[in-house]
């Protein structure tokens, strides 16, 4: 089997976008790849160095979320990222052989730094981060890395990065290739990209109550004024989630049925909650049967397995850099 690479930072509880933007993926790849999935603590300090009191619930609720959500650790090898210090050693050697201009020209850097405005990110992590994410994929000596479009110029910058080390020393990183993830788009509750910053969220560990409490706040057609007023579905957020919780044939009712005013916005958000909870059943049940000392002793165990596979990787460059 191939070995298949992926991080995703601590940043709060995960919510329905993370779950069908990246997680269902990781469950899918789970059984095509040797994968290994990593909670990114290391990378989530480089934008809450500042205060990190949250971290250290944030990973371990993250961990309970991602076991939850169907990543299975007897196929994938789940772990903390500083758990493995490996992946802190190539980070520093492969720092000193990346040249500056390389990361100043990451188009995310100069757009982050824009829009986190609120924290000071004029530090030599942030700028570093993509050397970080290059060694946490090269350690393992990834044949695939599952990333968005918007990721594509930091598995560039990999690629770069291997390059450079294996023409300095000699070959010993294989290039990763992409495997493009597709990202459903999901809106938040006010019609926005569903994001924890924006408050706008569906938690993945909402319950039955929950989901429909925070349905009924959903944004709607904004025209749709009146209970006997047409609405137009193509603008309403609370469709969006139809086409992607609803079947295609109910959507088709839904969307005539919003059309000629015959359903009302509240109906049509509850039949939409009940179509949302019956997906998340399962991992409702996943997460009842999930104990925090057994998410410790799975990541524990993860941990080792990547200690092990890294330690190869990081003794073959420690020889090749004369260390
Ligand atoms: S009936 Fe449904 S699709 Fe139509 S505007 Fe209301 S919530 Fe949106």
């Amino acid at each position: 089997m191939q070995r298949l690479v992926s991080g995703i930072q601590p940043t709060g509880k995960m919510h329905l976008g993370n779950w069908l933007g990246a997680v269902q993926n990781w469950v899918r790849l789970q059984s095509e790849y040797e994968a290994f999935f990593f909670i990114a603590d290391l990378h989530s300090l480089t934008t809450i160095y500042q205060d990190p009191s949250q971290l250290r619930q944030s990973k371990i609720d993250l961990a309970m979320d991602l076991l939850a959500a169907g990543i299975d650790p007897e196929r994938a090898c789940l772990f903390f990222q500083s758990d493995v210090p490996a992946h802190s050693e190539l980070h520093v050697i492969l720092s000193m052989i990346t040249p500056l201009p390389w990361l100043e020209r990451v188009p995310t850097y100069k757009d982050k730094i824009d829009e986190i405005r609120e924290k000071d990110l004029n530090t030599y992590g942030f700028l570093g981060y993509p050397v970080l994410q290059a060694a946490d994929i090269l350690i393992y000596k990834a044949a695939a890395v599952p990333v968005g479009r918007d990721q594509l110029p930091h598995l560039e910058l990999t690629r770069e990065i291997a390059r450079r080390f294996n023409h300095l020393y000699r070959p010993i990183f294989p290039e990763p290739g992409d495997q493009i993830t597709e990202f459903q788009m999901l809106p938040g509750l006010d019609g926005r990209k569903m994001s924890k910053s924006y408050g706008n969220t569906i938690p993945l560990s909402a319950s039955v109550d929950d989901v429909s409490r925070l349905m009924k706040t959903m944004l709607t057609d904004p025209a749709r004024v009146r209970r006997t007023d047409p609405g137009n579905p193509d603008v309403c957020p609370v469709y969006a989630y139809h086409r992607i919780f609803n079947t295609t044939e109910r959507c088709a009712e839904v969307a005539s049925d919003c059309r000629s005013a015959a359903i009302g916005c509240v109906a049509c958000k509850q039949d939409c909650a009940d179509r949302i909870n019956a997906q998340l059943e399962p991992v409702r049940e996943r997460r009842a049967g999930i104990t925090e000392p057994r998410v410790m002793e799975i990541l524990d165990a993860g941990a080792k397995r990547a200690r092990a596979v890294a330690a190869v990787t990081l003794g073959e460059v420690r020889g090749a850099v004369g260390l």
